[in-house]
């Protein structure tokens, strides 16, 4: 067996290691197929939040495995679509009532890109089709997604010129700021339709962070500009950032809410995009061209809905959200100390999200992959950051090895 026919992400295959094989999962932990067990530290690029395996979600996924792993979503539904959206509009922040399942991030972005568009041409402004979007943003990797994200740096790639041109920002962070975004706001509000945001967290976009003022601030100046407002959440919902949803923290309600990633605790993809009964309204009429032409063939699997209902429900059976402050806490005290690093520029810690940023120039992140490897972390710098995003059922004993191993790498790693 050899990778001889595989393509992997992001990754210049000629260059690259080698990567591992891992054959099993457990708890937080990644198995390779020499038998090194590998403390998951990232969650699986930020899905496994209940870890791996978890026996709820696994037989749920059973049970829907015998009675009907798929069906096709056009002119039938059925009772875990159903379940699903209707606990996801109960979840969410309020408003939120109708939700669109799809497969990926990724389309739950287009699909938001989309409604947010035909909302103004079905209500007579076809001209508002821009998007503001904010420096250091990330939303997905095709192309109305990546065409949001941040242009600047690596993300694009070099594909940049097919994507359609969208005005980008950066998130005002202090008063001069905020009146130099209301007068942008003033210029450009009247050709866009929406405004995209991360709530708090911009994860891809290197783990910066801000304020749910800032959020709450953004979120009215929009409103007063008449635009929409999609929010992100497809890294920060679930509990990630210490509220069930990020938005609840600064008490707003996009007109748009994407989710994926953590949707089905890790066990299957699923994303969706949920919208106000006033965003919903707009589409609703005797007209097919009013409605919202977009179909995902595995839209709504039902496997897929099982899972992220059993995931759901573990929230409520288990105590994630309080597991998620009491690891808030102890990222905080774990990473604290490499601040006085000489390689290490920042530490930061909002809810289950720990982040060192480092001086790139003094740190081979590349090496650093692979020495987490040996002390057996999964933790993948990128860019400036060395951050972790664990799985919230993690042990004390499992982080504290995370945060020791960040400490001494990068105690090692100068210049
Ligand atoms: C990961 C991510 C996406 C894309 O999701 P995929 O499932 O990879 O398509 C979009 N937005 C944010 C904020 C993300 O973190």
């Amino acid at each position: 067996m050899d990778n001889a026919h595989l393509w992997l992400p992001y990754t210049q295959m000629k260059t690259a290691p080698e990567p591992l094989r891992a054959v099993r999962t457990e708890g937080c932990r990644i198995i390779l197929d020499d038998g090194r067990e590998l403390i998951d530290g990232i969650a699986s690029w930020w899905t496994a939040c209940h870890g791996y395996n978890h026996p709820h979600i696994r037989d749920a996924m059973e049970e829907q495995l015998a009675a009907m792993p798929h069906v096709m979503f056009a002119g039938l539904v059925h009772e875990p679509a159903q379940a699903l959206a209707a606990k996801l509009a109960a979840k969410a922040p309020p408003g939120l009532k109708r939700v669109f399942f799809s497969d990926s991030g990724s389309t739950a972005v287009e699909v938001a890109l989309k409604m947010a568009v035909q909302y103004w041409r079905n209500r007579g402004q076809p001209r508002r089709t821009k998007f503001i979007a904010f420096h250091h943003g990330y939303h997905g990797d095709t192309m109305g997604a990546l065409s949001v994200s941040d242009p600047r740096g690596w993300l694009h790639g070099a594909s940049s010129q097919y994507f359609p041109l969208q005005y980008h920002i950066d998130i005002p962070l202090d008063e001069l700021s905020f009146s130099e975004f209301r007068d942008i706001l003033d210029d450009i509000a009247r050709s866009a339709a929406a405004l995209l945001i991360e709530p708090l967290v911009q994860c891809v976009g290197h783990m910066r962070f801000h304020s749910a003022d800032v959020l709450a601030e953004i979120y009215r100046i929009a409103k007063e500009h008449d635009l929409l407002v999609i929010a992100d959440e497809i890294a920060t919902g679930f509990g990630r950032t210490g509220y069930f949803f990020a938005c609840e923290e600064a008490g707003i309600t996009p007109d748009i809410l994407c989710v994926g990633k953590a949707l089905t605790g890790g066990a299957i993809p699923l994303a969706a995009t949920l919208a106000t009964e006033e965003v919903f309204g707009a589409f609703y009429g005797d007209e097919l061209t009013m409605a919202l032409m977009h179909g995902p063939t595995y839209m709504a699997n039902p496997l897929a809905c099982r899972a992220a209902l059993a995931s759901l429900e573990l929230f409520e059976q288990e105590p994630r959200l309080a597991q998620v402050a009491r690891l808030e806490e102890r990222l905080r005290e774990g990473l604290e100390p490499c601040r006085n690093l000489p390689v290490v520029r920042d530490v930061r810690v909002k809810g289950a999200i720990g982040v060192v940023q480092i001086d790139p120039q003094q740190v081979d992140i590349f090496a650093l992959r692979s020495r987490f490897v040996e002390e057996g972390c999964w933790i993948r710098p990128f860019a400036d950051v060395v951050y972790l995003m664990p799985p919230f059922v993690i042990s004390d004993e499992e982080l504290d090895h995370l945060t020791g191993a960040i400490h001494r790498l990068l105690s090692r790693s100068e210049t």
